[in-house]
């Protein structure tokens, strides 16, 4: 999707973990907006999107200055005690202009100098590996959770066509889980997949998240609801998949693959450590 780009200069950048990431003392957004455009977003529900009148996925905000920023905020964060990060909760960390701006890999940096307790990077695009070298010298602070809602690109392409493709994701989780750096895959929202699905992922990663709109959008589905998404199952004649159980066809597949203590459910899958 064609984005419009937007210099801001926030004064802070690290949010309160509340409700679904009330496990995180913060949330941290590099970015506002978010040039994935995603049909199922629940951002567009929130007043980020809302209130801005353009449509989601059409414009990108680039902190500028992010890194001075947080380095300031960290060291008084930490000062008063344990630090864990969820990035990100309303943008994607690796938006295609992170290839230029590098915004994300300078706060990266930053928590090099003066490391949070946990850092969980939450993201759909394959740029995560870039910074492969940055990620290993956080050692086991960091988790890097890569969306795989499918392994079905039909499927993908119909409920995202501008994010990354699914077989460049799972490249990118190989290349860091060849490297070391701890990564999970994240089923979120599940989509309509194939019954080889865990099968693709066994290899590549030793822990799996779930979550579904019902679960995982934060009001029960209504956000989700509002936007629409039914008449995407609709025109796939898959409407069996959006419903608040398809979630267990999912998880049973998984666990016929994985052992059980490597599946986890909706927020449980996203919790530190
Ligand atoms: S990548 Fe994440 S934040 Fe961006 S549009 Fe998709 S769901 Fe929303």
């Amino acid at each position: 999707m064609k984005s419009e780009f937007f210099y801001k200069y926030p004064k802070t950048l690290l949010n309160k973990g509340t409700g679904f990431l009330s496990d995180y003392t913060h949330s941290l957004n590099p970015y506002t907006g978010c040039s994935f455009g995603c049909s199922y977003c629940y951002v567009r529900q929130m007043p980020v999107s809302i209130f801005r009148r353009e449509e989601w996925g059409t414009w990108v905000d680039i902190k500028r200055d992010a890194a001075n920023v947080l380095r300031k905020e960290l060291r008084r964060e930490k000062s008063k005690g344990k630090v864990t990060i969820f990035m990100s909760s309303s943008t994607d960390p690796y938006q295609p202009i992170e290839h230029k701006e590098k915004v994300t890999r300078s706060l990266l940096e930053v928590m090099l100098e003066n490391p949070p307790d946990f850092l969980f990077i939450q993201t759909r695009s394959p740029l995560v590996s870039r910074d492969i070298d940055l990620l290993l010298r956080l050692e086991k602070k960091v988790r890097v959770s890569m969306t795989i809602e499918t392994d079905r690109e039909d499927i993908r392409k119909h409920f995202t066509p501008h994010a990354p493709p699914i077989p460049a994701r799972l490249e990118a989780l190989q290349r860091l889980a060849d490297a070391g750096v701890p990564t999970q895959a994240t089923i979120a929202p599940l989509l309509p997949s194939s019954e080889e699905f865990p099968d693709k992922l066994r290899t590549l990663v030793d822990r799996i998240c779930i979550d579904d709109y019902f679960m995982g959008d934060g009001s029960g589905g209504r956000r989700t609801r509002n936007l629409g998404i039914d008449s995407f199952y609709h025109k796939l004649n898959a409407v069996e998949w959006y419903h608040p159980s398809a979630y267990q066809l999912v998880y049973e597949r998984f666990t016929r693959v994985f052992p059980t203590d490597q599946v986890f459910v909706s927020q449980k899958g996203f919790a530190p450590y």
